[in-house]
């Protein structure tokens, strides 16, 4: 791997990981490269709240997303979301994360579908103050040219990489990655019909699942 420079953004991956798979790594890996990031914070949510409640416990998929990333250099799991109590709004996250690295520009990377739906974020408009948005396309989901976040393409969309580590925030960039559609939905359907999850997940995470049946076991009381 090619030295990363001493200026180098951090990334910042947030999701409910539920549980984490080859789709959620494999993108990580591509932008953490491309991108030539100093580090690739896995950031999974401990109450997402743009969704429905996870399957699984946020210690659990804590677990799962540690297991994963073990092995790969550059690679960190950040636990605040699951520590914090409340909604797990990526706006405290980075807010906390700006003030602890001030001088660091800051990559929030995620997928098209997800961006797609920035707009039903807490406090979204804030978001673009504290990092760069990263974006990965995914099939199916077409980046718009009119609406809130066309507009926002329109005014913030950066084709420089390098302008990434110049500003601290504010740009949004398109980085394309190997296309791997895999979803954290099809896996938990394959696990509850007890099924193996050979190839679409890590081995370490296979064996964790396979030794706890954490999703085949009926859904624990709220
Ligand atoms: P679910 O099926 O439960 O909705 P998911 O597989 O989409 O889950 P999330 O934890 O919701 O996974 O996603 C976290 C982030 O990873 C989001 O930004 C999402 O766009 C991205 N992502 C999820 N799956 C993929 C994939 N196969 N390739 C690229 N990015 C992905």
């Amino acid at each position: 791997m090619k030295a990363v420079p001493r200026t180098a953004p951090l990334g910042m991956f947030g999701g409910t990981f539920d549980p984490v798979h080859y789709g959620h790594l494999r993108t990580a890996f591509e932008v953490m490269q491309a991108l030539q990031l100093r580090e690739l914070r896995f950031i999974p949510a401990g109450d997402p709240p743009h969704r429905d409640p996870p399957r699984v416990e946020a210690l659990r998929r804590l677990e799962l997303v540690r297991a994963a990333v073990a092995d790969q250099p550059g690679f960190v799991v950040d636990d605040r979301e699951v520590r914090r109590q409340g909604p797990s709004y990526s706006v405290l996250t980075l807010s906390e994360l700006r003030a602890e690295l001030p001088e660091v520009p800051l990559c929030l990377v995620m997928g098209m579908d997800a961006f797609l739906g920035l707009p039903t974020w807490h406090r979204w408009h804030e978001l673009l103050e504290l990092a760069h948005i990263v974006v990965a396309p995914r099939p199916g989901w077409v980046a718009p040219t009119t609406g809130e976040i066309g507009a926002l393409l329109a005014e913030r969309r950066s084709f420089d990489a390098a302008e990434l580590h110049v500003a601290l925030a504010g740009r949004v960039f398109v980085q394309p990655v190997t296309q791997l559609e895999i979803s954290s939905t099809e896996l938990r359907d394959l696990l509850a019909a007890g099924l193996d999850p050979r190839y679409l997940v890590p081995d370490p995470v296979r064996a964790l699942l396979h030794a706890t049946r954490m999703y085949s076991v009926p859904r624990p009381t709220r």
